[in-house]
């Protein structure tokens, strides 16, 4: 454990791939730089120990201001769809990586998101505003709360640089933290350029270095595949149902490891909505709420498609249909998977024996139709399992309007818990409903705080939603439904 970010066990690690993989540069520094927020759950994944956000120099390195010794910095190279259209070269066109830090038997990369320009930053200033990292930095720590796949921040630095957006911002700095922040754009890229063994190099690095098991397939590529569809068909059942939407499930931001990757217009639902869409660029609503498992298939196509020349190499044609039928019937399989995790994902939030898929379609028609808020409602539901009285049910009627409906409802769920086990039954649902989420108007008013030069409220949040299924008196504002307002805001892409 050490307190200098410099002295953290570096690795080669992604700079083994060699120079087509990535550029090497500098952050481009800001003119001044003060802490924002710091993650100790995750300084001690990396091996940092107590104190280290006081250090100085870390927040200088975590700005871009100064440089790690010894360390070569590294932008990557992707490409990706965008909206279902193929956008060709992308890039980290902001994220700078400042390597891979080795802690026991884990490794990760340690990345500066908004640390200035990169040779694929485009038309971009290569900045993030203080507002949208806020909600990155806030986000990606409670999705870790509620034991949602994630990449990680480690701190939100911010300076007084301006950045103009729709109107004039200031700046800020998320170091984000995972095991890697590859993506199916990475390997679009190299397919789409026919760059074989650059595909080839990169699908072994992921292999190797994080899914180690696959090695000894007899077809690791095809295993790959497989265990990626896997992944992110658990990720997005346990998006659905905790009524998280990402908002831009463009193919360059879903991750090879399952992990939730890129917050930018994402939003928990309030009020259920099936259609919700919490980017206001969608007009399409191509990643509305009900259709993000959609999304994730078509995307998990677009990433069989770059791994085919890996899985069926050569002109061989007859090779090449047979390896198609393969991936098609792989691919096939990916709704099945899909239901089944969101069904467990719904059996443990409503604490019952087995699936019971159409009691669960039911319900989720009830709380859509009647606009019910989505974490209320089951949170309030445990309620009603550990003490099932005129006052529990009362608090889960009242968010009705249709009260037959739910009353029906609730007759069938209830005659399917144990009456000599309900305590138990609820204490285990309570693990599974948050009570704490982090809401749109809670961020929009810890970021207004924020802007004005108060971070208490970003650092109430980042402390409630660690543990988002704990009673925690002191917030318990934060779970409170949302104010009428909470309605109209929207958040664009640009951040
Ligand atoms: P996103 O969909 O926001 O994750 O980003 C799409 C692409 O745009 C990626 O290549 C980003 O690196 C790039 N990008 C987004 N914002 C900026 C910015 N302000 N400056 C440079 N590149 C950016
Ligand atoms: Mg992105």
């Amino acid at each position: 454990m050490s307190k200098s970010i410099d002295s953290l066990l570096w690795q080669e690690g992604f700079l083994k791939l060699g120079n087509a993989f990535f550029t090497t540069l500098k952050p481009t520094p800001l003119p001044d730089s003060f802490w924002g927020a710091a993650s100790q759950d995750v300084a001690k994944n990396i091996g940092l120990s107590a104190g280290w956000e006081l250090d100085q120099h870390n927040l200088e390195v975590l700005t871009g201001n100064a440089s790690l010794e010894n360390q070569q910095a590294y932008s990557t190279i992707y490409s990706g769809h965008q909206f279902g259209v193929w956008a060709g070269q992308l890039g980290d066109g902001r994220a700078i990586h400042l390597g891979t830090v080795q802690n026991g038997e884990e490794s990760f990369e340690i990345q500066l998101k908004g640390a200035g320009k990169t040779p694929y930053s485009r038309m971009g200033d290569g900045r993030a505003v203080l507002r949208s990292s806020i909600r990155e930095f806030l986000c990606s720590e409670a999705m870790a709360g509620l034991g949602i796949p994630t990449t990680r921040a480690l701190a939100l630095t911010h300076s007084s640089a301006p950045i103009v957006r729709e109107e004039v911002e200031t700046a800020a700095v998320v170091t984000r933290v995972a095991p890697s922040f590859i993506r199916f754009g990475h390997f679009e890229h190299f397919a789409s350029n026919q760059q074989y063994e650059e595909l080839a190099q990169l699908a072994d690095f992921v292999i190797k270095n994080h899914y180690p098991d696959l090695i000894d397939s007899e077809e690791p590529y095809l295993a790959l595949l497989e265990k990626v569809i896997e992944k992110n068909a658990a990720l997005v059942a346990q998006w659905q149902a905790v009524g998280f939407c990402h908002g831009v499930l463009n193919t360059d931001n879903m991750s090879i490891l399952g992990l939730t990757l890129d917050y930018g217009p994402f939003s928990f639902i309030d009020a259920t909505d099936l259609k919700y869409i919490c980017n206001h660029s969608d007009s399409a609503g191509r990643y509305s709420y009900l259709n993000q498992p959609n999304v994730f298939h078509w995307n998990l196509v677009r990433l069989a498609e770059a791994l085919l020349p890996l899985i069926a190499p050569g002109q061989d044609e007859a090779l090449i249909d047979a390896k198609v039928e393969q991936l098609k019937e792989l691919l096939f399989q990916f709704p099945q998977k899909y239901e089944h995790f969101y069904q467990e994902e719904m059996r443990l939030k409503l604490g019952l024996m087995q699936a019971e898929n159409a009691l669960v379609e039911e319900l989720v028609l009830l709380l859509d139709r009647n606009k019910v808020d989505y974490t209320f409602f089951f949170r309030s539901l445990c309620d009603v399992v550990d003490a099932p009285s005129i006052a529990t049910i009362s608090v889960i009627k009242d968010l009705f309007l249709d009260h037959q409906g739910i009353d029906l409802w609730l007759q069938k769920y209830l005659a399917m818990i144990p009456s000599d086990n309900a305590q138990d039954i609820a204490a285990q649902m309570r693990r599974h409903n948050p009570k704490y989420i982090l809401r749109q108007y809670l961020a929009q008013k810890a970021i207004e705080n924020a802007e004005n030069g108060d971070f208490s409220l970003v650092h109430q949040l980042h402390e409630c939603l660690q543990n988002p299924f704990d009673e925690q008196a002191q917030f318990s504002e934060f779970a409170k439904l949302p104010p009428d307002w909470a309605s109209q805001i929207s958040v664009s892409c640009s951040s």
